[in-house]
């Protein structure tokens, strides 16, 4: 969840931390235990770009108040966004059943006036299109307690998967609920989706490179953060102690609070995370069968022409993340999924071909900087 917070910024850090759980509807458990799961999966990620249609459900108090323009940016920004980790999303031109569609459903509802303590499968159930092979993404008018946004990932079973947006942060441009005026809030929300957690989770929980991967975000190259941080802070901002090298926090990354204009990127093991999960969560999702029976293309029908120009070809971020290990990094551990330390040396060489399919963190340190690699090893 990403939430406007300005006004109780004031009152202090353990406000903040305090309401930042107590508003964050992300199934954290979930999260956690699924990711888990994952090393029952045998794959390797081939690193080429993962195509997911999206199901964009617009509920409105009034007909017209999101305007396709704004969802056909949003969709632009999405791509921009989610370019280095070479995942894209696409609108697409048949719905279930094969319906030739633009992507977009459009409902006149009181249900547009969204509690999302109370209502959210109520909302959902009410417009969805079937959630293995779309990503369904609600857009509202209202939502209470300053809530922008909030996410639901892949495989939950809790609700449906998917996003919830206020359509006042969709897209990008005057207009909208500035400072969350860039489209930033459906990146982050999705990041969620595909199982990333906030850089603030458990605050200063995973400070050592044997607990980075099984702590707080479960991501080292997040440095944890004590609680969520807002505006646009100083790219020095440091709330936590890592060791052995202690680092700022990720106040730029797209999974904090910060202002949709601070925030930049997502780290390679986040987009190592996304991948594998959209990979074992999405299968049929970003299957070619998928996009086949979507019509996939990377632009739109030209019968959906505000919408238009709302893909990308032109992809060229590497893979990163996936090399299993970095020439002159030495190695200082290897986990099972489980976290269980598995093997510790000092050498600059693992020999892989030992191991039992399944996943890995390979904890190296590569100038003077301590990186968890995560490794799968299974079948080509
Ligand atoms: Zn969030």
């Amino acid at each position: 969840m990403k939430k406007v917070f300005r006004d109780w910024l004031r009152l202090g850090g353990l406000v903040s931390l305090m309401w930042a759980q107590m508003l964050c509807p992300v199934n954290k458990n979930f999260l956690r235990t699924s990711f888990v799961a994952l090393s029952g999966f045998s794959f390797r990620d081939g690193g080429d770009t993962l195509w997911v249609p999206l199901a964009v459900h617009v509920i409105e108090k009034v007909a017209g108040e999101i305007p396709d323009e704004r969802v056909g940016k949003q969709v632009q920004i999405l791509n921009r966004d989610y370019a280095a980790a070479k995942i894209q999303f696409y609108l697409p031109r048949y719905g279930p059943g094969g319906v030739p569609t633009c992507g977009v459903t459009r409902t006149v509802s009181p249900l547009a006036n969204h509690d999302w303590t109370s209502e959210e499968d109520t909302l959902k159930r009410s417009v969805y299109w079937p959630p293995d092979s779309f990503l369904n993404v609600w857009i509202v008018s209202w939502m209470p307690m300053q809530v922008i946004g909030y996410a639901r990932a892949l495989g939950d079973t809790v609700s449906l998967p998917g996003v919830v947006l206020l359509g006042d942060v969709v897209g990008e441009g005057p207009g909208l609920r500035s400072p969350y005026d860039k489209g930033r809030t459906a990146v982050h929300e999705i990041g969620h989706v595909f199982s990333l957690m906030h850089p603030f989770e458990g605050g200063c929980r995973g400070t050592t490179p044997a607990t980075c991967a099984i702590e707080g975000d479960e991501i080292c190259d997040t440095p944890p953060q004590r609680q969520a941080h807002y505006g646009c802070p100083s790219l020095s901002t440091n709330t936590c102690q890592e060791v052995p090298t202690d680092l700022p926090d990720p106040v730029t990354n797209f999974m904090g609070y910060v202002d949709d204009g601070c925030m930049t990127h997502f780290t390679p093991e986040q987009i190592w995370r996304m991948r594998l999960f959209l990979l074992a969560y999405g299968t049929i999702l970003i299957s070619e069968e998928n996009k086949q029976a979507r019509g996939f293309r990377a632009t739109l029908s030209p019968s959906c022409g505000s919408l238009s120009a709302l893909g990308s070809e032109s992809v060229n971020a590497s893979g990163q993340g996936r090399e299993p290990l970095i020439s002159g990094a030495k190695i200082l551990g290897l986990y099972d999924s489980a976290g269980r330390l598995i093997w510790r040396e000092g050498g600059e060489k693992l020999d892989m071909s030992t191991l039992s399919p399944g996943l890995y963190i390979a904890i190296v340190m590569r100038g003077g900087i301590v990186f968890s690699h995560r490794l799968a090893v299974g079948c080509p």
